[in-house]
């Protein structure tokens, strides 16, 4: 138990400690409450009666601490009134989280912290405490919530020396730190809670600060996390969560409903997480102590950054890092969920999982951008332009419309497709992603409703000048540019690689946070944006568009481009991208096709995405995938046009747990 008191105990100054409990004192009413918290509040989202235990926790930790208030019989009054008041009341929302979880685990700790002290709270008041925290059946539960319900039934198996509730209980709550196709941790290492939907922060960060809790509270034990799970725990961690961080800034495609939370993003202070991942498995010292770097600021966001590449197939995306930035893509199929709005939250995010791009180099380029984002320009997505934002129809998680929507990976580069079909508008979307550049493709798109369709590019805080062609774009407004092939903003340069009607935006923008998030306030926010889009007017038919993105782009960049990066094929059926320096092709083929490659004729008779490296060698390394994954086997035919030789070779598709997962075969 006194582990658990230290990991709860936070490091305040002495006098401001004192100043807080002279405070609580002060206004604590003779029956034990507060009268600025409002008991009978049911709300959802931000439940104020739990301040009350709070208080009574930090009271709790004065009492117990180093400080003037060690063993003050005042105090120990003042907390037992609190908890005699919170007992007789029983304050409840609507939410059962913070019935079953939220309240009951505040309780626990609070009784915890309050048995290491000399004088104690009456045992009658104390044993009823405990058996109001029989609440929440962790049997019933998955994922991170399985895990918070189980942390309060240790907290009671510690209070009551119950060795039993002790051992199912931390059998339940390491439960989640194993593989599932249902809420939880996925075989791809992604996490999904609220069905089959991206949750890599939100559920996922809930998942990895309550297992490295509790585990720091149970090291040097029996109950001690370590073999399998620990190293299972600390991957999904190191090599997913914390990839989808830029320097102290999350990806804002992980942070499900909570996108449209004030600071959601803001990850600079991610070093208390880290220090319980390093108390629990200080194995990964180096790595938990360069995020810490990272995060916090003191390096730059590529500090000890190994860049890799994943695509995650059970949940539909795409982490690309690379040294100096990130590029990754949130898909969606018809195997998982849209990104949902519930609890008032997320309330106009309808267009966030249709490949929308987050672009970030420094990492604060989305940074608290949500409540003036023009919500049907979502960076990256394809959409109809409407003049207000679109509310979401479908609580809780709207699930996708199709079965292509996959990706293809070596660990380093990459490929992903998204086969869009919705909301009236269907586009044929793909990445193909290098060291320097990202190219982007669009084919396919059609739509016959009224408003015009776009792509857009980005979306973000503008930066300084924007230049359009290496001339300074025309002043802070909205402008429309024919066929220009360069524009460059904030380092990061966009070239248009087939011709196109771009319109920029670089004005302020306005909104409150309100408007996406019942929870939040009305106050008005404004910045100025960038955002750059591709027109494709109204009623585009099998309209297409191909961009690259080159996230630190240079005077040279243009001309490098033009001599690396060929577009083969951007067509509904068939898109191809070669990148001459680095000897590698990448192709998405939406039906059977045939692509010509260098001297050799390809032919597969499976929709796929691939990848073939080392052309100019002997031996070729092809990465094949099935974004649909319903395929087990196929075939490839490589015949070679000079030698008139040709081979054919068989495909045994990854199926269950694995399908949609990367196949390597060598080819001569
Ligand atoms: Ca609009």
């Amino acid at each position: 138990m006194s582990q658990v008191c230290e990991g709860i105990r936070k490091d305040i100054p002495l006098d401001k400690e004192d100043q807080s409990i002279t405070k609580l004192l002060a206004t604590q009413q003779p029956d034990g409450s507060w009268t600025d918290i409002v008991y009978t509040k049911t709300d959802i989202t931000v439940w104020q009666p739990i301040s009350h235990l709070e208080r009574l926790i930090n009271m709790a930790l004065a009492y117990t601490g180093r400080g003037k208030w060690r063993d003050d019989m005042t105090l120990l009054t003042a907390i037992t009134n609190g908890l005699q008041y919170w007992y007789a009341q029983d304050p409840h929302s609507k939410n059962w989280w913070h019935n079953e979880i939220d309240a009951p685990q505040h309780l626990g700790e609070l009784l915890i912290i309050l048995r290491q002290s000399k004088n104690k709270i009456p045992a009658p008041l104390e044993e009823s405490l405990i058996e109001r925290m029989k609440r929440g059946d962790v049997y019933k539960q998955t994922g991170a919530n399985k895990l918070d319900v189980a942390t309060h039934y240790i907290y009671r198996a510690a209070l009551t020396a119950n060795a039993g509730l002790m051992d199912s209980s931390v059998e339940q709550v390491f439960q989640p730190i194993s593989f599932t196709t249902q809420e939880g941790l996925q075989y791809d290492y992604s996490f999904m809670q609220h069905g089959r939907q991206l949750q890599i922060s939100s559920y996922g960060a809930v998942f990895i600060t309550g297992e490295y809790k509790v585990a720091s509270f149970l090291r040097n034990t029996r109950y001690a996390l370590g073999g399998e799970k620990l190293k299972i725990l600390s991957n999904y961690y190191l090599n997913t969560f914390l990839k989808a961080l830029r320097g102290g800034y999350s990806d804002f495609n992980i942070e499900g409903r909570g996108i449209s939370r004030v600071d959601m993003l803001n990850k600079t202070h991610e070093q208390g997480r880290l220090k319980l991942a390093a108390m629990v498995d200080p194995a990964h010292n180096n790595e938990w102590n360069a995020a810490i770097e990272r995060t916090n600021g003191k390096q730059a966001p590529s500090y000890k950054l190994q860049p890799s590449h994943t695509h995650f197939y059970c949940a539909d995306y795409t982490l690309h890092t690379q040294a100096d930035y990130s590029f990754n893509v949130r898909m969606v199929s018809s195997r998982t969920k849209r990104t949902e709005n519930g609890n008032g939250e997320n309330l106009i995010g309808k267009f966030l999982p249709d490949g929308a791009t987050d672009i970030q180099v420094k990492g604060n380029e989305y940074y608290n951008i949500m409540p003036v984002w023009e919500w049907d320009k979502i960076p990256g997505t394809t959409e109809r332009d409407y003049a207000d934002d679109q509310p979401t129809t479908v609580q809780w998680g709207e699930v996708g419309t199709m079965p292509f929507v996959g990706g293809v990976s070596d660990s380093s580069y990459g490929v992903s497709a998204y086969d869009m079909n919705y909301n009236g508008v269907t586009a044929k979307k793909s990445w193909f992603f290098f060291d320097k550049e990202v190219v982007c493709l669009g084919a396919g798109i059609n739509c016959k409703e009224v408003e015009n369709v776009t792509t857009t590019l980005n979306q973000c805080w503008l930066k300084g000048e924007v230049t359009v062609d290496g001339n300074k774009a025309k002043g802070k407004d909205v402008a429309s540019y024919e066929n220009p092939s360069w524009v460059v903003h904030d380092g990061v340069g966009y070239y248009l690689a087939e011709q196109a009607k771009l319109v920029l935006s670089n004005k302020e923008q306005k909104g409150d946070w309100y408007h996406i998030n019942h929870s939040t306030s009305k106050k008005i926010q404004s910045g100025e944006v960038f955002k750059l889009w591709i027109d494709h007017g109204t009623n585009p038919v099998n309209a297409h568009y191909a961009y690259v993105v080159v996230p630190n782009a240079t005077k040279n960049t243009l001309d490098d481009l033009k001599a690396t990066i060929k577009i083969i094929t951007n067509t509904e059926s068939v898109q191809v991208v070669r990148n001459e320096a680095l000897d590698i092709t990448e192709a998405v083929l939406y039906k059977p096709a045939t692509i010509t490659v260098g001297e050799e004729v390809i032919t597969i008779d499976k929709p796929c995405i691939l990848m073939i490296r080392d052309t100019q060698k002997a031996i070729k390394k092809l990465y094949i995938a099935d974004p649909t994954q319903l395929e087990t086997d196929g075939t490839i035919n490589i015949a070679n046009q000079k030698t008139k030789a040709s081979k054919l070779h068989a495909i045994h598709f990854p199926t269950g747990n694995k399908a949609g997962a990367s196949l390597l075969l060598e080819i001569e």
